[in-house]
């Protein structure tokens, strides 16, 4: 009988995710964690992690670990900035950064980034444009396709800005309304065969987004 490396994360429980990342912070004798933290010490992957709870603060928020305080990564960051801008349908102030029921991420920690909350604009700005060259040369491995499934921050942000943040179907946007939330859609389904490109894809809330699923 051959011994067999068996893949486990996939199987992972929410639970069991969350328990660990408790068990790590406590190992290290940390109120937080960082992902390279958890990399290093953890039994799973913090992208796992992350991919699972939406964000990687959301998950330490989840494991009732201090998500405000601790070094965060660029992409946390602007990722942060993205889900504030969509909430309120236009450019974030400082101020918007310190509300917390929008922002998990307090405008202390982009100040010690960027000096000035107008860098850390003109710095997300600058990174959503960079990556239009990159997407629509994406290379990949797909025999069928010429473009990845996954939509990346920069792309979604596009996307979502040039849709005025609001659903395309029903209209509705988190700006008028905190329940909505908004997700990008193929509007050609990739697993028809359509591609991760600006012109197929739209913003749907999430109501608008379970009842199409990937019927045409
Ligand atoms: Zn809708």
């Amino acid at each position: 009988m051959k011994f067999e490396y068996t893949e486990y994360h996939k199987k992972a429980s929410d639970e069991e995710l969350i328990a660990d990342l408790k068990s790590t912070a406590a190992l290290l004798h940390t109120a937080s964690l960082s992902m390279q933290e958890y990399d290093q010490n953890g039994t799973f992957s913090s992208s796992v992690i992350s991919r699972r709870f939406g964000t990687w603060n959301n998950a330490l928020k989840i494991a009732e670990l201090d998500y405000r305080n601790r070094k965060f990564s660029d992409i946390e960051l602007f990722e942060n900035i993205e889900n504030v801008w969509m909430k309120l349908g236009k450019q974030p102030t400082r101020r918007d950064m310190n509300n917390t029921l929008i922002s998990n991420i307090s405008s202390g920690a982009y100040l010690r980034r960027f000096t000035k909350w107008s860098n850390a604009l003109k710095s997300f700005v600058a990174f959503v444009n960079e990556q239009e060259k990159e997407f629509l040369a994406a290379p990949s491995n797909e025999t069928t396709h010429k473009t990845k499934r996954d939509i990346n921050l920069r792309m979604r942000f596009i996307v979502m800005q040039r849709d005025n943040f609001k659903c395309c179907a029903c209209g509705a946007s988190p700006a008028k309304d905190p329940s909505v939330e908004l997700h990008i859609d193929h509007i050609y389904p990739w697993a028809k065969g359509g591609e991760t490109t600006l012109d197929n894809l739209q913003t749907l809330c999430s109501k608008c987004n379970l009842g199409k699923s990937d019927i045409l």
